[in-house]
Parts: C-alpha cells; structure tokens; sequence
C-alpha cells in the first residue's frame, strides 16, 4: 500500500485506541519506510489539531531525532548488526516512564540486522509490552527476521520501491560499465564484466578490513567461521545492490528502446545520452532477453559461481 494509505490506517487505529503495540513496516528503511514512521510519531507526538501538522516543534523534534520518549535503533556503521546491548539498552529505556505522560516509541531500523541474541531478547519484550508503548520495526527483507518476532507484530507492506535508495557510488560504477557495452560486442561485454569484478573485489577487501578490525576493537574472540559469515553477509547485500543497479539499468535500456523519451521512468536520468546509445540491435525484444539475463546474473551468484565467470558469461551472451 501507499505512504498515505498506511499512515490514514495506523493513525486511526491509534485515534481509536485499536493499535498494535508492534508494526513491522516492510519497505525501503531509508525510503518510504523511514517516511511512514515519521509521520506516524509526527501523529503521535503532535499537539496540534489536526495532529501530525508536520510543522510545530514537537514535529520538528520528531524529525530531529530529539524525543525523550522516542528511541531509534540502527545497525552499527561497520557491522551493520543491532547487537544484543542495543536491545537490552531499548528494553531499559521502554520500561521506565515517558516523560511527556504519553507515548513511548521505539524505532528499529533495518530490524533484519538483529543478531539472534538480539532478537530473542526483543520477542520478550515485545511479549510483554510495557503499557503505551509502540514500536516500529522497517525492514526490506522480513525474512530475515524471527518468525516469532513478524507473528508478535502488524505487518504493514508497503509499494515497491523503484530503486531510488541505490548509492552513488553503485550508480556511478553501473554507468561506468556500461559506457562503451555493446550487446553482441565480445570485446565490450569482458570489459564490463571486468570493471563489474573489479569493483566486486574491492568491495570484498574493504569489508574484510573492516569487519576484522571491528571486532577487534570490541575485543571480540571470533573464529574465522563466524568472521567469515559476517563479511560475506555484507558482501552479499552489496553484491545484491549492484545487481539491482544493472538490473534498472537494463529496464531503462528497455524503455529508451520503445521510444520513450528520458522522462517515462528512467532511473538513470543523467545518463540519457549513453541509455540511448545502448538499445541493441534486435531492438526491444533484444532488451527484454538482455533484462532477463541480468536476473539469471543474479540467480548464479547467489549460488556461489565465480563473479568473473557469471559476469563475462553472461553479458557475453547478450544480443
Ligand atoms: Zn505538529
């Protein structure tokens, strides 16, 4: 559902004294997500009628993260998890008395980073919920979260994102390799896969780094199995940004190849001028199989295949 649609729903469960006292909200964490959670403490927090006007201070404060009553969870910079102390801190702060004499909200942002200690110490929580409390769980990918955890809370899904939460940087390297990609063109597509790889590997070492000396710094006694799970977690949800990077690329090649012109949807409006260059001869059927070459891309490195080797593979095949 919209934005809007879930926001007129919740905030009259609220009004009518019919709310959960926990919302798992599927979205984009810093898109629609993030947005729909604002509104509601705006709701919430708001003294004005109507409330959740969005422009008083008590708004502002919402926004400004600035709530006594209010506390937001996020994964850690480095190890992008929400640890058991993140959870046992929230429970600490939930149970005492809001200082306002209302609400109090929790927020947990990326709730699919939860360890599993994590976890099982937020499902008790959430099994015996201190009085006039909430919290908001968002999340892109509710599978990763406990079972146990989704069934205590109302799920909330929210429309698809077109992808506007991709990074700079995966976007500046998707047109990068596909610069001078010509379909068909063998010599173009090793390039590519070589610039796609590269940018891969490098990944891969930085996070390495980080991860290792992350743990070092918490004083963390890992073995190398649960080090490695760690990084190549985070591997994976970069390698899957990429991929949702090409992914976008190849449907705007699609639309460009039907005639649109740049303001039908394309993603990647600042390269208009290279997505129009790249319809492949075949034309939009051509594009349609290349789209769905990138799916099959996709497919074979979640099962582990050499990045190299899926990557020339596949955009050697392409027509
Ligand atoms: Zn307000």
């Amino acid at each position: 559902m919209t934005v809007d649609k879930a926001y007129e729903l919740i905030s009259n469960a609220f009004a009518g004294g019919r709310n959960a006292h926990g919302y798992l909200i599927v979205g984009p964490p810093r898109g629609s997500g993030a947005q729909l959670v604002e509104r509601l403490l705006q709701w919430m927090y708001c003294r004005q009628s109507p409330r959740g006007c969005g422009k008083c201070a008590d708004c502002r404060r919402v926004n400004e993260h600035a709530v006594p009553d209010l506390h937001w969870i996020e994964p850690q910079m480095k190890s992008r998890q929400i640890s058991i102390n993140d959870m046992r801190e929230l429970e600490n702060e939930v149970y005492q008395t809001a200082y306002s004499g209302g609400w109090k909200a929790a927020v947990i942002v990326a709730a699919d980073r939860l360890t599993m200690q994590a976890s099982n110490a937020f499902l008790k929580t959430l099994e015996e919920p201190p009085g006039q409390c909430v919290f908001f769980l968002v999340t892109d990918n509710p599978d990763a979260l406990l079972p146990t955890v989704r069934s205590r809370c109302q799920t909330v899904m929210l429309d698809q994102s077109t992808g506007a939460d991709l990074s700079d940087e995966i976007q500046s390297v998707v047109i990068d390799a596909m610069r001078e990609f010509r379909p068909g063109n063998v010599v173009s597509a090793m390039l590519a896969a070589d610039r796609l790889t590269a940018f891969l590997a490098e990944k891969k070492q930085e996070i390495e780094k980080l991860i290792t000396k992350e743990s070092k710094d918490a004083g963390e006694e890992l073995d190398d199995k649960t080090l490695d799970a760690r990084i190549s977690s985070i591997y994976r949800e970069t390698r899957h940004m990429l991929m949702k990077g090409l992914e976008l690329w190849f449907r705007d090649v699609m639309i460009m190849c039907k005639g649109f012109d740049a303001s039908a949807g394309i993603y990647y409006r600042e390269a208009g001028d290279i997505l129009g260059g790249s319809c492949p001869a075949g034309g939009w059927a051509a594009a349609m199989a290349n789209l769905q070459i990138i799916t099959d891309i996709n497919r074979q490195l979640d099962r582990n295949m050499p990045d190299a080797f899926v990557f020339q593979n596949g955009l050697v095949q392409m027509k």
